[in-house]
């Protein structure tokens, strides 16, 4: 007969557990013993046996080290999507990750002036070559790109009129709705044409003595297909100019390089929507360009200097880790080195034949068929365009079941389920990834 008078006291259990505390400390280790013995006492009150110290111990230690394991981890992407946004959007370059490490692991000159040894400007770092790469007069660096068109709304038209198309009312993901950042932004939104077609003339009507702007934002996820007219930006940037109102321009995922030669459709790009004349022009810094989160605003100098002014700035201003991890990614565009050392671009530019050969070589390891597949950009770009590639497609009994098993692996691997199939696709997974990959596989 066993009673609970049998379960060990947490003072016999600490006694028992000296490299528990060492490693975890003394609070955490009382606490899942604790624990330990609460659910030991539940599971013997219906009938289960009383577990032993050392087994209690035992359960305290898994505990404790799974409680210890960070929940925000690395993981293998083997999905095929290149711009993952719940996987972390942009994997950095090594030349990025050094910037970050030398700025983050001491004191920099953030906001510090070397030659006068007097307080600088945070801008400065990233002023000088977001214009060498852009071609713009100006630019500047926020949180993300939300923050950069609340920013541009906020100084530029708050208590005035906003006209934007139907057509572009859009949700991005992530609670990101073009109208609710308008409205937030104080700005009155002037909804004009329809879900398909919005013309010239629709925003000339519109045009009032108490119009700030006339903003565009990329319909980046989606497409609409068929019956359709949009008005070029050159045309919008004439109007806008004509009757005294800004152009915005919210791209997105601001390529500077043309998506067109690898299959793709055509993303707008800064230089392209600078040069149609848009005043300011905002995207992320960690989608198609391949850096750190950020929301980066480029243009006419004059409203740079009025958003910078604005005191929303500070509350959502770009901190030293972003500010050196977003130099040293533009570097590579300034060096014409983009496609070679970017992640992203070395992701989209891989040849096919390329990709079978490593899943091939993947294939003589742990078996399996290669068989084609599609990779995707994603992160809210090019909604429907597809790259051609090769996938490793194990062979398994149940693939939701064995993609679950990979998730299970230290470090994680992130597979997809198609047609029934468990697909790895070589493409997102990064060279140095291999050995962990397939010592992931092997387990299957
Ligand atoms: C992705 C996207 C945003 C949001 O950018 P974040 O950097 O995620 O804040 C805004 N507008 C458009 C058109 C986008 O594609």
């Amino acid at each position: 007969m066993t009673s609970l008078s049998d379960l060990p006291s947490i003072d016999a259990l600490l006694r028992a557990s000296a490299g528990l505390q060492a490693q975890y400390g003394h609070a955490q280790t009382v606490r899942a013993l604790r624990e330990a013995v609460e659910t030991a006492r539940q599971a013997a009150l219906s009938g289960s046996p009383i577990p032993d110290a050392a087994s209690l111990v035992g359960r305290a230690a898994a505990m404790l080290a799974r409680d210890a394991q960070p929940t925000l981890r690395p993981v293998i992407n083997a999905t095929g999507v290149i711009v993952h946004t719940n996987l972390g959007r942009a994997p950095l370059s090594a030349e990025a990750l050094d910037a970050i490490r030398a700025v983050g692991g001491g004191y920099s000159t953030l906001e510090y002036d070397l030659e006068p040894g007097q307080r600088g400007k945070r801008d400065r770092h990233i002023e000088r070559i977001l214009r060498d790469v852009t071609g713009a007069e100006a630019g500047m660096v926020v949180n993300n790109n939300a923050s950069g068109v609340l920013l541009a709304l906020t100084a530029l038209a708050a208590g005035r009129e906003a006209i934007i198309s139907r057509g572009q009312l859009v949700e991005i993901g992530g609670a990101f709705r073009v109208p609710d950042v308008m409205q937030q932004s104080g700005a009155r939104m002037v909804e004009i044409g329809t879900t398909n077609r919005t013309h010239l003339g629709d925003y000339a009507a519109a045009i009032t003595a108490d119009s700030a702007a006339i903003v565009r934002a990329h319909a980046s996820n989606f497409k609409v297909i068929g019956f359709t007219e949009s008005v070029p930006l050159a045309e919008l940037a004439a109007l806008a100019h004509e009757r005294g109102l800004w152009l915005l321009d919210d791209i997105g995922s601001g390529t500077l390089i043309d998506t067109t030669p690898f299959g793709l459709a055509p993303e707008p790009r800064v230089q392209d929507s600078l040069a149609a004349g848009a005043d300011l022009v905002m995207f992320s810094g960690d989608k198609l360009l391949g850096g750190p989160q950020a929301g980066i605003i480029v243009g006419r100098a004059d409203l740079i200097d009025r958003l910078k002014r604005h005191p929303l700035a500070r509350a959502i201003r770009a901190d030293k880790l972003c500010l050196a991890g977003l130099s040293a990614t533009l570097e590579h565009y300034r060096r014409g080195e983009a496609l070679e050392r970017v992640p992203v671009w070395r992701m989209i530019g891989a040849a096919p034949e390329a990709i079978r050969a490593r899943a091939e070589r993947w294939a003589a390891v742990v078996g399996g068929d290669v068989i084609p597949s599609e990779s995707t950009v994603g992160g809210g770009s090019l909604p429907g365009e597809t790259l051609p590639t090769w996938a490793l497609s194990p062979r398994v009994d149940a693939p939701n079941a064995a993609a679950a098993r990979l998730r299970a692996h230290d470090p994680p691997v992130i597979a997809r389920v198609a047609q029934d199939r468990l697909l790895l696709d070589p493409r997102t997974v990064l060279p140095e990834q291999d050995a962990d990959l397939l010592a992931a596989l092997k387990e299957l």
